[in-house]
């Protein structure tokens, strides 16, 4: 297989940095007027406001500096220029047309301080998105107003907590958490302040419900999982788990990211689920990563529907005509968890990406999401170590156990595949699996794509045997190699820092 081109592209390995071609007096501006316009525009701010010192910034013309920004942007992996296989995170296309939809200026024109009467087009889509959703998750009560997926499971558990309080005069101060969870479960446990208890998953990958039995105690809120769960398998035992946790009095919440893989096919509230969130920005468009703006809608069962968030949206019809308004005395609920609506303009995407695919669109989205993952599986089994060898939904994981005798590990492989044009799967996730690679292929990938894929992996391991420093040694065709990954992300030094002369 070729070594991808795409960093060649363009791109000038060591090129200097604009901050190094910076030559005193070189500009990149021109201001529309005389020359002197530019001190009378700087006059009118006050004194006080103005820089006594000029500004540390790299001097360049304009050409240079329009170079640096593209350069940077063909320095950066997104699902825009390849695959982006990693798993947990459906990091896959979201249709131009949303974007378009999105930017009517009659959405973005809205402002939350409207009074109701202007805004009762986005009420209504907002009021019809709440619908969509319950009906595909089996739990009518829908609140948009969470900004992300954490944040809706904050959202949730909060309800959980207060439905308790409410019932018992006791909240209780455990929570249920497979290891198959996703990271921010136990984070949202503790941010509620409930303490975690562990619960292993059995030799197929999923939790049993026997385990569950003598972990559910009266000191326990319930339990918090994700299904599919980070394995990429289907929690079959979700019912009889459910109907354990119930018996005790406990709430089951559904981590819901992983939706892709069940839409039409089957609903969380259906399996037991009480409250569960959905990502927006990875089931129904909105593109994500980057940390923008996404959306975390929850849903809940009728009867924990009075405590979502205020303001709920209501219809109400007279006259034979509907109107719509907020709705913000409530004392049963668990109050404001965000500004306004939520993030609209995400709002707007989902309701135009499921009135566009519909019932069945949506469907074929999960049986494609499921096709891809288990041909990318199968392609992969005979060369990669396959921990739970069986069916999967949305996302397969492997390992890199066949490569130990050389001492590749997996992050030499997800390395070594940028070099190839692919963005990694996700790596040693989840936990309870050594050496992970988890992989989500996403329905949007074509197959000859995935083809490329596999063929990308299958080759790494051949070089694995053949030329392990070839792989210890990579990414060998970017900007940046390996770097302290950790550092990286803590310590971000994203501004330009010149030394004054
Ligand atoms: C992505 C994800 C989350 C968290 O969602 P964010 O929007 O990133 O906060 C939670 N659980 C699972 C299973 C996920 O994949």
């Amino acid at each position: 297989m070729e070594i991808f081109d795409r960093a060649a592209q363009g791109l000038v390995m060591n090129e200097p940095l604009i901050f190094e071609r910076s030559v005193p007096g070189r500009f990149a501006f021109s201001l529309p007027g005389e020359p002197d316009n530019a001190e009378a525009c700087v006059q009118v701010i006050p004194d006080k406001f103005r820089r006594k010192t000029r500004p540390l910034l790299p001097e360049v013309n304009e050409v240079e500096l329009v170079r640096h920004y593209t350069r940077l942007s063909q320095w950066n992996y997104g699902i825009d220029t390849g695959p982006y296989p990693l798993g947990s995170c459906t990091m896959k296309h979201n249709p131009r047309i949303n974007e378009a939809v999105a930017r009517l200026e009659g959405f973005t024109a809205g402002h939350p301080y409207h009074p109701e009467l202007w805004l009762q087009g986005s009420l209504n889509l907002m009021f019809a998105l709440e619908t969509f959703l319950g009906e595909i998750s089996g739990l009518p009560g829908v609140t948009l107003q969470p900004a992300a997926g954490a944040h809706g499971e904050f959202t949730g558990v909060r309800i959980m907590r207060r439905a308790l309080l409410q019932r018992d005069g006791n909240p209780r101060s455990q929570m249920i958490v497979p290891d198959t969870a996703h990271g921010t479960n136990p984070a949202t446990c503790a941010m509620n302040g409930y303490s975690v208890v562990h619960v292993a998953s059995n030799d197929k990958g999923i939790v049993d419900a026997d385990s569950i039995v003598a972990l559910m105690t009266d000191d326990v809120a319930g339990i918090m999982i994700t299904n599919p769960n980070t394995l990429g398998l289907f929690e079959e035992q979700l019912p009889a788990i459910a109907a354990i946790v119930h018996a005790k009095g406990g709430y089951v919440y559904g981590d819901g990211a992983n939706l892709n893989s069940l839409l039409g096919r089957a609903r969380p509230g259906d399996l037991g689920v009480d409250i569960m969130h959905f990502n927006l920005h990875k089931t129904f468009s909105t593109p994500h990563g980057g940390g923008g703006p996404g959306a975390g809608p929850v849903g809940v069962t009728e009867a924990l529907e009075r405590f979502l968030p205020v303001p709920r949206i209501r219809k109400a019809v007279k006259d034979g005509g509907e109107t719509y308004y907020l709705e913000m005395n409530n004392a049963d609920s668990i109050g404001r968890i965000k500004a306004f609506f939520g993030n609209f303009g995400m709002l707007v995407r989902a309701y135009a990406y499921i009135r566009e695919l519909g019932p069945d669109g949506l469907k074929q989205v999960t049986d494609m999401a499921v096709l891809n993952a288990n041909y990318v599986l199968a392609g992969l089994r005979d060369t990669y170590h396959v921990p739970y060898d069986r069916l999967c939904m949305h996302e397969c994981v492997v390992t890199d156990k066949y490569l130990h005798k050389v001492g590749v590990k997996t992050m030499d492989v997800a390395k070594r595949l940028i070099d190839y044009g692919f963005h990694p799967p996700t790596v040693y996730f989840p936990l309870c699996v050594a050496g992970a690679l988890m992989i989500e292929p996403t329905e949007t990938e074509s197959k000859q794509s995935l083809d490329e894929f596999v063929e990308a992996m299958l080759t790494v391991a051949k070089e694995s045997l053949e030329n392990p420093e070839l792989l210890l040694t990579a990414p060998h065709r970017t900007r940046v190699s390996r770097m302290d990954e950790v550092r990286a992300a803590r310590q971000m030094e994203l501004r330009f820092q010149s030394k004054p002369e």
